[in-house]
């Protein structure tokens, strides 16, 4: 396809070989060569500052889809849909100080930017909003995913509130109860396959098209548009001042991708002036992006992966094509954890009063070994991503039977029992 006269709002275009798609065309991936497909839109017609401007005067004003955190910047995530968008609405998450996790993490001036606080809990609430308000666009009667847990509770609520018929893939008996509660609550159809994460994923883009069902993974175009906005409302509560670093974990490396476009754009449309520097945490059992990036992404490496973060338990990361040029672009590093460091800063976040789910605590542990062995100054502004809510994932919180018998103690109802119970605790 090409664009003899003028250019449409926007396009798709394949990152392997250039082809481009039109913006409503149903393919997730190049039906020429199989590549990852970017949107792209024509640049907006109103000057940066204006822009700021007009995202300013949206927030927070009146009870419409304008409220959203994703749809206040609908000029740069989907400028030409003119229908009404399904949004819940989504985003408008704080951006949090804490002193004693700044100062365990070793870095003062440390924001924590918490999507724990969408709908259904995580980030992925962003880019379904958009990803299913392209589903209806182009008319589809069914939508799929495969997930860890958290995509397939956004997909179930947001194709809920669409009327769309919703199917899910989960690796088998390796996904939180919350998370499962969830999807099956607002009504998608749940098929626990036997096997891993990257087993749903192959099986379901395998299956997806014959099978008449919209994939929404972050495979999917759209789904990172709307988790651009992340990077857009986190500048625009920074009074659009230019963190030195963001921090944020990586699973499938979709967050990545989303962060790199929404910067590179913000950029060339005049929203900011320059390009913050990305630091992607992986768990250490589930590293593959970060052994790429230790030889210089040099080839493109697979794992079998297993961590307690479920949420980015995955060995063969989907968006990594896309990714590996974010880091490029950004400067950016990629560093694993081990499950220890991601609990400990786990229970940092938690003692503080905020909480997260285990995923979420990989960017705190990276942040913290990353300032220790230097390579963040210390004096550096950092925003770090808590990317879902602590009750998310519950099953570890507690460490098993005995850690809860530990945790919350029985007592007889009587005020003697009381009484010994609160003296016993507050002896230490
Ligand atoms: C999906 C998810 C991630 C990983 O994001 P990717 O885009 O797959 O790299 C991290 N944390 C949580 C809580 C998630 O739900």
């Amino acid at each position: 396809m090409s664009f003899t006269t003028v250019r449409p709002a926007s396009w798709q275009v394949c990152l392997t070989c250039g082809s481009e798609l039109l913006e409503t065309d149903p393919a997730v991936r190049c039906t020429g060569c199989g590549g990852l497909l970017e949107v792209r839109h024509r640049p907006p017609e109103l000057p940066g500052a204006v822009l700021r401007t007009l995202f300013q005067t949206r927030c927070c004003t009146r009870p419409d889809t304008t409220h959203s955190g994703v749809w206040r910047f609908r000029e740069l995530v989907l400028p030409g849909a003119t229908d009404e968008p399904v949004s819940h609405p989504e985003g408008n998450t704080p951006l949090l100080y804490r002193e004693s996790v700044a100062r365990w993490a070793g870095v003062p001036d440390l924001f924590l930017k918490h999507e724990g606080h969408n709908p259904t809990g995580s980030f992925k609430d962003r880019g379904m909003t958009v990803g299913i308000t392209q589903a209806r666009r182009i008319g589809a009667q069914a939508v799929a995913c495969a997930s860890t847990g958290n995509t397939s509770a956004s997909l179930a609520a947001y194709a809920a509130q669409a009327g769309l018929p919703a199917f899910v893939l989960v690796p088998a008996g390796k996904v939180s109860m919350g998370k499962l509660a969830q999807t099956v609550g607002y009504g998608a159809r749940v098929l626990a396959v036997k096997g891993d994460f990257d087993a749903c994923l192959r099986l379901i883009e395998a299956s997806s098209a014959e099978l008449g069902l919209y994939l929404l993974n972050s495979v999917n175009p759209f789904r990172l548009e709307g988790q651009k906005t992340i990077i857009l409302e986190l500048l625009q509560q920074l009074g659009w001042e230019v963190p030195d670093w963001i921090v944020l974990p990586g699973g499938n490396l979709g967050n990545t991708s989303a962060f790199g476009k929404a910067l590179e754009e913000a950029k060339a449309w005049g929203l900011i002036d320059r390009l913050p520097r990305l630091a992607v945490i992986q768990a250490a059992g589930a590293a593959p992006f970060a052994a790429g990036f230790e030889q210089g992404f040099r080839e493109r490496v697979r794992v079998d992966a297993e961590t307690v973060a479920s949420a980015i338990r995955i060995g063969n990361p989907a968006s990594w094509d896309r990714a590996v040029r974010v880091i490029q672009a950004t400067d950016g590093v990629v560093l694993a954890v081990s499950d220890e460091e991601i609990l400990a800063a786990k229970g940092e976040v938690d003692r503080a009063g905020i909480g997260c789910e285990p995923a979420s605590a990989a960017s705190v542990a990276g942040l913290r070994r990353l300032a220790a062995e230097g390579r963040i100054d210390p004096h550096a502004r950092v925003v770090a991503i808590l990317t879902g809510h602590m009750l998310k994932d519950t099953d570890r919180l507690l460490g098993g039977p005995a850690g809860r018998k530990k945790a919350v103690r029985e007592i007889e109802p009587t005020a003697a029992a009381l009484a010994r119970a609160i003296k016993r605790d507050r002896a230490g």
